[in-house]
């Protein structure tokens, strides 16, 4: 069995940050990632919120610049999936593909999965005007006329973000009833800018190279419409990626529960990035956990001696 002092699984930009920081401060340190390293970045056609490039950049691009900055050091990449992970003496053991690799610390960075409509045109238009996240896309709809599917908490904030900042937008919901606070429900019927539409499911994404329209229908009375609209903000729930993880480890419905410090209520298991219970999930605020998780493992290994 390969034993590793830390593992950080997944190589998006929170694993990528830890494995770095682990790396700079001398820990003998691999990085498990079934895909290639870049994580969701490399969905993303162009990111323009990620300081330090006030043009913005392309997703992969700024997956580059990560993977570039590792391989100035010496990271054991392992290029499989964990499958299970339970603990193991003053550590963890992994099941990595068909091998098992223990570490003393692990942080857990494998993301989040948005959960889609699953309708004709989501994929085909994913960055040409179908989004998962507002505050990563909506600026690049400035002034335009938008719609925001769902009535969780999430729908209605975004609504809100959007409305400040887009034309119309029109906030559609397949039940007469919304989810999200009370609070956020008021000030989304209140606002001039969101156009509220109920029982109604989005049946299909249209448009050729970007989003044009989206075709509703009406759950109550079966009628189809056309909805003119230049993108379509989805947000119908996610998943934290955490099927491997053992059910002792503290989660809410929102992912790994941590504290400030990225420390799991399991010695020596760490989380950070979009795994996490959070709000903001943004490649600053991954980063940001990345380098605070690899910080406190750090730590965790200095004080096993
Ligand atoms: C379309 C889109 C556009 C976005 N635009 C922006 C933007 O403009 N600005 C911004 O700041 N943020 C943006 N985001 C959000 C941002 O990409 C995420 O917040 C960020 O990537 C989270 O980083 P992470 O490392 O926590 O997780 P991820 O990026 O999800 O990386 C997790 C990695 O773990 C790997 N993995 C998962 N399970 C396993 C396993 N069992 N074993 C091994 N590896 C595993 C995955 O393959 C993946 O590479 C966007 C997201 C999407 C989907």
């Amino acid at each position: 069995m390969k034993l590793y002092d830390a593992v950080v699984i997944g190589g998006g930009p929170a694993g990528m940050t830890a494995a770095l920081y682990l790396l700079r401060a001398g820990v003998k340190t691999a990085m498990v990632e079934k895909l290639s390293p870049g994580g969701q970045v490399l969905m993303t056609s162009e990111i323009e919120n990620y300081p330090g490039f006030p043009k913005g950049l392309q997703g992969w691009e700024l997956a580059d610049k990560f993977a570039a900055h590792l391989e100035e050091y010496p990271l054991e990449r392992i290029n499989d999936e964990v499958r299970a992970m339970e603990p193991n003496g003053d550590g963890h053991v992994l099941k990595v593909g068909e091998e098992d690799v223990k570490a003393k610390a692990v942080v857990l960075a494998t993301g989040c999965r948005y959960r889609k409509l699953n309708v004709p045109g989501e994929d085909r238009l994913l960055g040409r005007g179908v989004s998962y996240c507002a505050l990563c896309d909506g600026n690049f709809f400035r002034g335009r006329d938008v719609a925001v599917i769902g009535g969780g908490n999430s729908a209605l904030e975004e609504a809100l973000y959007l409305a400040r900042i887009c034309g119309k937008v029109h906030l559609i919901h397949r039940r007469e009833a919304f989810r999200g606070q009370i609070i956020y429900q008021q000030k989304c019927f209140d606002h001039e800018n969101i156009d509220i539409i109920r029982s109604t499911v989005v049946d299909e994404i249209v448009g050729e190279t970007d989003v044009e329209s989206l075709t509703l229908r009406n759950v109550a009375s079966g009628e189809s419409s056309s909805l003119k609209v230049d993108a379509a903000f989805i947000f119908v729930g996610f998943e934290p990626i955490i099927d491997f993880v053992p059910e002792t480890v503290n989660r809410d419905r929102n992912g790994i529960v941590t504290d400030v410090e990225m420390r799991t209520n399991i010695p020596g298991l760490f989380a950070a990035g979009d795994i996490r219970s959070k709000l903001c999930r943004q490649v600053a605020s991954a980063v940001g956990d990345g380098a605070t998780a690899a910080n406190s493992a750090f730590a965790y290994l200095e004080q096993l001696g």
